[in-house]
């Protein structure tokens, strides 16, 4: 689950982090106040940013400066509708301006290969790090931490000189390379960036010029796995960006993953939901989605089940595999029985059930005119056909 930067900002804050002060804001009238308020308090000027889950940001034209009020409310209400990577921006960050002296990446994540968090950490800060990735490697630098001591103030320290950080810098860098790992520890996230982390110049009450380190942006994937161990987490749920397919999927309690063939596919059981679309594809076809309706799947998820299936245009053939254990396949069969009668478009349907009360879903099914197949390969088989003769290549 991703969440938005002024959340990330939140859990940042909370391990400690330094961070500057914001305000989300739905108005331009509501951004007006909010920079109305950081220039009352000091600030030269303050930045306007969209508040959508996708990266780049600034390039898109979603991060601004602005000097007064007026020019603030402008700004927000230019940034606001605005499109993003095709997500419309609803809401916009409003904090006072840092003054940039120089910009790094700072990130934490979650490798699979070595089943340990890395600590990467540039020099070329600013930019998309997939971006320097590419052109050069070497710039990247990386620490693994330790799994249950998390990153050692050695390997911190090491990452600083490594991007060109010591002296006053030093202490706080560590500080906030430590933070990192432990932020992916205590909300089990998965990636927790801060890109810009940035030496930024500040004037104290006395006039004297300070710099000092800070995280002008954070971007945080929670593991979905894990929200159920982080109840308050949930809240942070941006569902205004989510796929409808997705939210409709959790309400269900479908696993359910969208692909870009024409087959859909209703599977119950991962493996066998695996193993459906393996099948698939050896029969010349490519799967539209994965989708699990799970153990004891009740007539009102398979209706649900098939909704999602049917809500993708691109789907021209649908194949049910269900192995009936808990989940009985009179069951499945009456619920795709009432998902047929609800369909609003007619696309032809394979269905192969076995196990538990197979003997009386083939005959409802018989009774519905369904097509249904007595082995996997033959439904996928059919299944491939089906599309094909409907909308040509599959
Ligand atoms: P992203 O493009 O989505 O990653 O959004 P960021 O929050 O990283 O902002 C993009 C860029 O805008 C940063 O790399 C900075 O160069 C600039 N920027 C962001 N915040 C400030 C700020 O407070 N002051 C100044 N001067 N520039 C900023
Ligand atoms: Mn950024």
């Amino acid at each position: 689950m991703k969440i938005q930067e002024a959340d990330a900002k939140l859990l940042l804050r909370a391990q400690g982090l330094p961070v500057p002060p914001w305000t989300v804001a739905r108005s331009a009238s509501e951004a007006r106040t909010a920079a109305a308020t950081y220039l009352a308090h000091g600030a030269s000027a303050v930045v306007v940013k969209a508040q959508v889950l996708v990266g780049g940001r600034g390039k898109a034209g979603g991060v601004k400066l602005a000097r007064t009020a007026d020019d603030a409310e402008s700004v927000a209400s230019a940034i606001l509708g605005m499109s993003i990577k095709g997500i419309t921006v609803r809401k916009v960050l409003v904090g006072p301006a840092a003054e940039i002296v120089q910009e790094f990446y700072l990130g934490a994540i979650l490798d699979r290969a070595s089943r340990r968090i890395v600590v990467m950490a540039s020099a070329e800060g600013g930019v998309e790090i997939e971006e320097v990735a590419k052109r050069d490697p070497g710039a990247i630098h990386r620490e693994t931490a330790h799994p249950f001591l998390g990153l050692a103030d050695w390997q911190a320290r090491r990452l600083a000189f490594a991007v060109g950080l010591g002296g006053v810098h030093l202490r706080t860098f560590v500080a906030i390379a430590k933070g990192l790992v432990t932020t992916m520890t205590t909300y089990d996230a998965d990636l927790v960036e801060i890109n810009p982390l940035a030496i930024v110049r500040e004037t104290d009450a006395d006039g004297n010029s300070l710099v000092k380190l800070l995280a002008l942006d954070a971007k945080i994937t929670l593991d979905d796995s894990a929200l159920p161990r982080h109840p308050d987490l949930e809240a942070l749920r941006d569902l205004g960006e989510e796929d409808p397919a997705d939210v409709e999927a959790r309400t269900h309690d479908l696993s359910f993953i969208r692909l870009d063939g024409t087959i859909g596919c209703m599977v119950n059981g991962a493996g066998l939901a695996m193993t459906t679309m393996d099948l698939v594809k050896r029969a010349g076809g490519e799967p539209a989605n994965f989708l699990d309706i799970g153990g004891g799947a009740r007539a009102d998820k398979v209706a649900a089940a098939m909704r999602l299936i049917l809500e993708d245009r691109k789907v021209q053939a649908i194949l049910v595999n269900i192995f009936g254990g808990i989940t009985r396949g009179d069951e499945v069969a009456k619920g795709l029985i009432e998902a047929r009668s609800q369909q609003h478009r007619e696309v032809p349907m394979v269905v192969r059930i076995v196990g538990t009360n197979a003997d009386e879903a083939q005959r409802l099914l018989r009774e519905a005119r369904f097509e249904t197949a007595a082995t996997l390969d033959e439904a996928a088989e059919k299944a491939v056909a089906a599309a094909r003769a409907v909308g040509g290549a599959a």
